[in-house]
């Protein structure tokens, strides 16, 4: 069955057992990670995860709690031996800025490097990502202090659906994006420029009449996250939880 693993919960600090937000969708054929904060493979093979599995890696905005893994993540599948072809997705403004980074690491000498397609996204709302049978993913462009996607995952074969905010305010963006899907995962950073407290993401859960709300990038440094949860429902009647590392969704 395709799951969604919640790989890191914080916002840009993380604390003892919140990595920055970040997650991975499991399938049957094909793994797709989204944002690389951190070097996820010790997280990948706890959870089983067969790397040559691993298709697709969406980086939703070129902030470094979003991106800062990505050159020794590529390079520890380089060292592992991989071979098949690595599909990054991601707008142009993330993307150049990626690739900039990983020329700073001069990869493009590293000998018998596996292929990476990088898959520039166009800055319009419901961009088909990735169809990989199991389950499709689209972007919609967000409210952030930089350019920045939110993603829209559908599983065919339960025909069930999923939405991530990624970094934003609350925005109609979000909401046609997450339209009456079974999870929200909502960031929480607080209400500030570019970001969404959680009584605006139980709002934005409300708007969008989605089924469950997940909290996720949150404050977690010397700070109890539990309030978040009444705080949202304060706005949003359905479920509200908090996202937290390695908690498991199935679809
Ligand atoms: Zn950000």
């Amino acid at each position: 069955m395709t799951k969604l693993v919640i790989l890191g919960s914080a916002n840009a600090v993380t604390s003892l057992h919140h990595e920055n937000a970040h997650m991975v969708i499991i399938g049957t054929e094909n793994t797709l990670l989204i944002d690389c904060p951190a070097n996820p493979l010790v997280l990948l093979q706890k959870l089983g995860v067969q790397l040559e599995q691993i298709s697709d890696l969406v980086l939703t905005h070129f902030h470094p709690d979003h991106v800062s893994g990505v050159p020794l993540f590529l390079m520890d599948l380089w060292l592992l031996n991989r071979k098949t072809p690595l599909h990054i997705h991601g707008l142009e403004y993330t993307l150049d800025r990626v690739e900039k980074m990983l020329e700073l690491y001069n990869w493009n000498a590293w000998p018998g490097f596996y292929p990476l397609v990088f898959n520039r996204l166009p800055e319009r709302e419901m961009v088909p990502v990735v169809e990989r049978g199991e389950f499709h993913l689209f972007a919609s462009p967000v409210s952030h202090l930089v350019p920045n996607i939110g993603l829209r995952i559908e599983f065919s074969k339960t025909n069930k659906a999923m939405a991530y905010s990624s970094d934003t305010e609350p925005c109609q963006q979000v909401i046609r994006l997450s339209r009456g899907v079974d999870v929200l995962v909502h960031e929480a950073a607080g209400n500030a420029r570019g970001h969404t407290s959680p009584r605006q993401a139980g709002q934005v859960a409300s708007q969008a009449e989605v089924k469950s709300l997940y909290l996720i990038h949150y404050p977690c440094w010397e700070v109890d996250p539990q309030p978040f949860i009444t705080e949202a429902q304060e706005t949003f009647a359905g479920r509200v939880n908090l996202a937290v590392d390695l908690l498991e969704i199935k679809f």
